[in-house]
């Protein structure tokens, strides 16, 4: 079975609250953050309702989920107390991970922020090397992930990541998350050229230590050096790039998570569009959203095309000009997904639509 969905909250009673939430955009795996990713409080292990989770989670056929470490972490910082409140706090992750059940905790490899990467690689190494010695009592795996190299940012290339690896004495316990808003970010041009970049991973890295794909779209084109998430469909990756990364056979079994953002016209009506993202790439939306759905994305379609507008040139041209044009941005700094939505309640398209449906329908439209 494919593994695939997304970030889900851990608040409240845990486990259970995250596998009902996952369950219910239709996941078959899903990735937890323990306690606030900004902070090192934590509840006890055993007011995490892990049973009752695991129990809901069997029912539903998750086998596996993935932890991520929060970005507080910075094994990469030359202060000591920054460095030591990072080795010490990823240990007790380890274990919290351990104790949910959970092969792979996900991390930011770190920022060298006033020195150079060179010591960034070599301090994260150091740091490696103390956590996994420390939690050798574990088998949980540090999966390493592939950041887009924004500031100081460590792991924006695969040869940062492999070196990191070669400097760890024992690096058994070390896997790589793979994402995919990051590496075409940090120039990795995965829409024309995948196979290129997995065989050159597999060169430099080993693609056996793949152990996680986030499966993020790009607001940003590639070699940007950004970092900010598009819904599947609504950036530069697009959907069908996006889904050939999914049915790529050298990625086949891992668990594939998106961390996509919420959608909605201000604030309080932003919605999560996993469900429909997931269903879109799993190729099972009919099954999970019915016939009227389909019906309503030709709807769409023809609407559009009526106007001549096409869905990867209209995306890619909203970010074009957000990106380069600060007047254009300033008097319209609406985002691609906002402005087809407006288009469509200026034409009463889909008057019992909630503004969460008629998003899923622009999603589905991106896929065709
Ligand atoms: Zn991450």
């Amino acid at each position: 079975m494919l593994k695939i969905g997304s970030h889900v909250s851990f608040s409240d009673k845990g486990l259970l609250t995250a596998a009902k939430e996952a369950i219910s955009y239709g996941s078959s795996t899903f990735m937890i953050y323990t306690g606030a990713p900004q902070n090192t409080r934590r509840k006890a292990i055993d007011a995490l309702y892990i049973p009752e989770g695991r129990e809901v989670m069997a029912q539903h056929g998750i086998d596996e989920i993935v932890v991520h470490a929060p970005y507080i972490i910075n094994l990469g910082s030359y202060k000591d107390s920054t460095f030591e409140l990072a080795v010490n706090f990823l240990q007790e992750e380890i274990r919290r991970t351990q104790a949910i059940g959970v092969r792979n905790i996900v991390l930011h490899p770190g920022a060298y922020t006033d020195k150079d990467a060179a010591y960034g690689v070599q301090r994260i190494a150091e740091g490696l090397n103390e956590v996994l010695r420390a939690t050798s009592e574990t088998d949980v795996n540090i999966a390493l992930e592939t950041m887009a190299g924004k500031g100081t940012e460590v792991g924006r290339s695969f040869d940062e990541l492999a070196a990191i690896i070669d400097k760890v004495e024992d690096n058994r316990r070390l896997t790589v998350c793979l994402d995919t808003c990051h590496i075409h970010d940090a120039g990795y041009d995965i829409v024309n050229n995948l196979d290129g970049v997995l065989e050159e991973f597999d060169r430099i890295v080993g693609l056996d230590r793949i152990a996680v794909v986030h499966m993020n779209d790009s607001k940003n084109p590639v070699g940007a050096g950004k970092d900010r998430h598009a819904p599947v469909g609504a950036g530069w990756l697009g959907h069908h790039a996006m889904k050939r990364v999914i049915q790529h056979e050298a990625l086949a079994g891992r668990p594939f998570i998106l961390e996509t953002p919420w959608i909605g016209s201000d604030a309080k009506k932003e919605r999560p569009m996993y469900e429909a993202e997931i269903a879109l790439l799993r190729g099972d939306v009919e099954a999970r959203f019915g016939q009227a759905y389909l019906e309503d994305v030709e709807r769409l379609s023809s609407f559009f095309q009526q106007q001549d507008i096409d869905a990867r040139e209209y995306v890619l041209s909203v970010w074009t000009t957000l990106k380069n044009d600060a007047k254009a941005k300033k008097a319209d700094p609406r985002e691609p997904m906002d402005r087809l939505y407006e288009m469509i309640m200026e034409a009463n398209l889909f008057e019992a639509l909630s503004e969460e449906q008629i998003n899923q329908r622009i999603l589905g439209w991106f896929a065709r």
